[in-house]
C-alpha cells in the first residue's frame, strides 16, 4: 500500500514499468559502452579509445594554454614469462599492472592497453617533472607485485616507461607518441626497468634521488 493508505493502482504499475525500462535502457548503453572501449582481460581502454580521449585532451589543452604528459610503459622480458609459464600466468600478470596501474595513478588520470603488454597512460595538466614521480611511483608498485605460480616460483614483473610532454617537445598527437615511444626504448637500451623523458631534444634518465 502507499504510504497515504490508499492501494496502488495501474497508473502507479505504468509509471513504475516506463522508470525501469528507462533504467534498462541506461544499464544497457553503460555496458555496451564498457564493452565498446575497454578491454576485457585488464578493464582499461583499448587502443582506439584511446587515441580519441587524448585527442580530445589534446585539443583542451592547446584551447587553454596548459601541458600534458604523456606516459608510455611495455613490460620487461615478458615473452620469457609466457614461454616460461604459459600464456595463463601471463595473463595474471597483465591483469595484475593493470590493476596496479589503476590504483596508483590519480583521478584524473586516463589509463589504456597500448598494445599486448603495453600499457599508456594519459596525465592531465602534468609537466615532465610531475609526471617522472607518478611514473617512478609506478615502476616501484609495479615491481613488488608478485604473481604466486607454485610453492616454489614466484613472478615479479617489471616495467620500463618512457614520457614526454604536450606541447612542449610535439605538437602533434602522432608525434607526441613517438617521442614517448622512443624514451620507453631507451630505457630499455638501458637496462631496463627504469624511466626516461624526452626533454630538450634528449633522453633524460630519471634518478629518484635528484
Ligand atoms: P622487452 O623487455 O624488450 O619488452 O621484451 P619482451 O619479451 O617483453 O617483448 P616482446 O615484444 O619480445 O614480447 C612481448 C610478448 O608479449 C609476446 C607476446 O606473446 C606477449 N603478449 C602480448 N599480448 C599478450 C596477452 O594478451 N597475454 C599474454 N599472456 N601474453 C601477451
Ligand atoms: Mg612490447
Ligand atoms: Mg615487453
Amino acid at each position: 500500500n502507499k504510504k497515504n493508505g490508499k492501494l496502488f493502482n495501474k497508473k502507479d504499475l505504468e509509471f513504475v514499468e516506463a522508470l525501469a525500462n528507462q533504467a534498462a535502457i541506461a544499464v544497457d548503453n553503460a555496458q555496451l559502452y564498457e564493452l565498446a572501449t575497454k578491454d576485457g582481460l585488464t578493464k582499461l581502454y583499448i587502443h582506439r579509445h584511446f587515441y580519441s580521449l587524448l585527442e580530445s585532451e589534446l585539443k583542451r589543452v592547446q584551447r587553454y594554454r596548459h601541458v600534458l604528459s604523456l606516459l608510455m610503459m611495455d613490460i620487461d622480458n615478458f615473452k620469457d614469462v609466457n614461454d616460461t609459464y604459459g600464456h595463463l600466468i601471463g595473463d595474471i600478470v597483465l591483469k595484475e599492472i593493470a590493476a596496479t596501474i589503476q590504483k596508483t595513478i590519480r583521478h584524473v588520470d586516463i589509463p589504456a592497453r597500448y598494445g599486448g603488454e603495453e600499457f599508456t597512460v594519459i596525465l592531465p595538466e602534468t609537466a615532465t617533472a610531475n609526471a617522472a614521480t607518478i611514473a617512478e611511483r609506478l615502476r616501484q608498485s609495479i615491481s613488488e607485485i608478485e604473481v604466486k605460480v607454485d610453492d616454489n616460483t614466484t613472478v615479479r614483473p617489471t616495467v620500463s616507461i618512457g614520457l614526454a610532454e604536450f606541447p612542449t617537445v610535439a605538437t602533434e598527437i602522432k608525434d607526441l607518441i613517438d617521442c614517448a615511444d622512443k624514451a620507453l626504448y631507451v630505457s630499455k637500451r638501458s637496462g631496463k626497468n627504469c624511466i626516461h623523458m624526452f626533454v630538450d631534444n634528449e633522453f633524460v634518465r630519471y634518478n629518484p634521488q635528484s
